[in-house]
């Protein structure tokens, strides 16, 4: 058996809001057994606090957003992929606005902050869901289905039509270990066109190309270029860990997903929870234990001409 695990001691990450372009400052804090990941509106008096559950999306659209009495707390994807993919199972993120910052696009400031804290492990034994019998939820061409899998094992494909990068594709069994190596780097992209809508929408106010990918035409606008060939896929999967995490437990499952996005995301896990018959909580039996590596990622692997 295994045990829940928190992190050792608290971190403290500042940045931009990718929509609003407000600064904000967020807290990763320890919290006990038991509690889930739970975010803290710290802005606010009282302070709210706002499960990191899937009854508790309000919207998906640019991001997912959790609400609760008319309080929201936006862009939670990232962070929760982080904390997920490394197997922190309690944990308080705090926030002194309603978005959190976008960093560099990534979950890799998170991933190299939670792994130099460290973490601890708790008293209570670690559950994961497992998937007895698939639960598909599909848009048009686009879905997303869970099959029953030993392990969390996820297979993405994305694909644009007649334009860069058209088809990627990306198969991970995730561990904390190839979370932190293969995942944590792939930073959230846009296109030029979408970023420029955006911004007449009073959106994407905090966007730049230190905090996301641009694609304009068959060009990488980042100077710096592309960090994998195949860096937009893998932050697919990235906003996919995060958004499975509000099923609220690490997950035993095959995730095949083609074009998804937040909103299909988050509606196979209302899908799943549902859906009682379709999954049991199981005892983890498989060490976490292992030490995690520290991302080694510095430099562009690759640079698209
Ligand atoms: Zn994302």
């Amino acid at each position: 058996m295994n045990y829940q695990k928190t992190i050792r001691t608290p971190i403290s990450l500042t940045g931009v809001a990718l929509h609003s372009g407000a600064a904000v400052s967020l807290r990763l804090l320890p919290a006990p057994v038991d509690s889930g990941i739970r975010f803290r509106r710290v802005d606010l008096d009282p302070v709210v606090e706002i499960p990191a559950h899937v009854s508790q999306v309000t919207e998906t659209t640019l991001a997912t957003v959790l609400g609760r009495e008319g309080v929201e707390v936006s862009t939670v994807e990232h962070c929760l992929a982080a904390l997920h993919g490394l197997g922190v199972d309690n944990a308080v993120v705090e926030v002194d606005g309603p978005e959190l910052p976008i960093l560099d696009g990534s979950a890799l400031p998170y991933v190299e902050a939670i792994l130099e804290a460290g973490w601890e492990c708790l008293g209570g034994a670690r559950r994961r869901l497992r998937v007895t019998k698939p639960i598909r939820v599909s848009d048009g061409d686009k879905y997303v289905l869970l099959r029953p899998h030993r392990g969390y094992r996820i297979s993405y494909s994305i694909e644009f039509e007649g334009r860069f990068p058209g088809d990627q594709h990306y198969y991970l069994d995730v561990t904390p270990e190839s979370f932190a190596l293969e995942l944590a780097l792939a930073r959230t992209f846009g296109f030029l066109a979408d970023v420029e809508f955006l911004r007449s929408m009073g959106k994407a106010r905090g966007g730049s190309l230190e905090n996301a990918v641009v694609l304009d035409g068959n060009a990488v606008l980042n100077p710096e270029g592309l960090r994998t060939a195949d860096e937009m896929v893998r932050h697919k999967m990235l906003d996919a860990i995060g958004d499975l995490a509000l099923a609220g437990h690490a997950i035993d499952g095959h995730l095949i997903v083609h074009k998804g996005g937040h909103a299909l995301h988050t509606e196979l896990v209302r899908a799943l929870l549902a859906r009682p018959d379709a999954w049991e909580l199981v005892d983890e039996t498989a060490p976490i234990d292992r030490p995690v590596p520290a991302p080694t990622w510095r430099e562009p692997v690759y640079a698209y001409a």
